[in-house]
């Protein structure tokens, strides 16, 4: 996947998953994949400037491994998602083992944000239906409106960066909190963060 913004079409297959806000003056920044001992604090130190708050999805084997980063996470005033246990692909796996993955990256969420936690996003995006009928009366799945693609090792950061200045109130945008991304995202949030900062966006979490 290249940096993209979701098309309409899928977004209206897909009704029950949510890939954008209601909102008047509001982005909603997410970072996947972490926390990571050094690439996390980084965004968190960069977040701070523009008093920005965003929601990270965390992996729970990491989540295990950097207990604090992601508390200092949230006690910055920002919000964590589950992302599943071991990054699972939906698609390719069974809904049993899928929602073992959840529950369990869940267990480690009540330890650290001491309240139940209501925000999932499948990695990769890729999702059956059978699986949201199981997850849609306890989580709220979040999808996105505009992707990075951060990600990518020959990413034209020039074009991620133009694609991301398209945002509109109610977006949400997806980043990475991992190592491979750090390079791509040194050059992208910055630029993206001032730019929205000039026309007055305020950076909320989901909630
Ligand atoms: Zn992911």
């Amino acid at each position: 996947m290249s940096p993209n913004q979701t098309p309409d079409l899928i977004k209206k297959i897909y009704p029950s998953l949510i890939w954008e806000k209601k909102s008047q003056d509001e982005l909603f920044l997410t970072f996947d994949d972490g926390p990571h001992p050094e690439v996390t604090p980084w965004i968190l130190d960069l977040l701070d400037h523009y008093q920005a708050k965003a929601t990270f999805f965390c992996v729970g084997e990491n989540l295990a491994q950097f207990n604090q980063t992601a508390i200092d996470t949230v006690n910055r005033g920002h919000k964590l998602g589950n992302h599943t246990n071991h990054h699972e692909n939906g698609w390719k796996t069974k809904t049993r083992e899928y929602l073992k993955s959840i529950y369990e990256c869940n267990e480690l969420f009540t330890e650290i944000q001491r309240r139940k936690n209501e925000l999932f996003r499948p990695p990769y995006g890729r999702i059956k239906r059978s699986q949201i009928l199981e997850l849609k009366s306890d989580y709220r799945i979040i999808m996105w409106s505009h992707l990075a693609g951060d990600f990518k090792k020959k990413l034209d950061v020039s074009k991620s960066i133009r694609m991301l200045k398209k945002t509109r109130p109610g977006s949400i945008i997806v980043f990475h909190d991992n190592e491979k991304s750090f390079e791509n995202l040194k050059a992208i949030l910055p630029a993206c963060l001032e730019h929205w900062s000039s026309l007055n966006y305020k950076f909320s979490v989901i909630s």
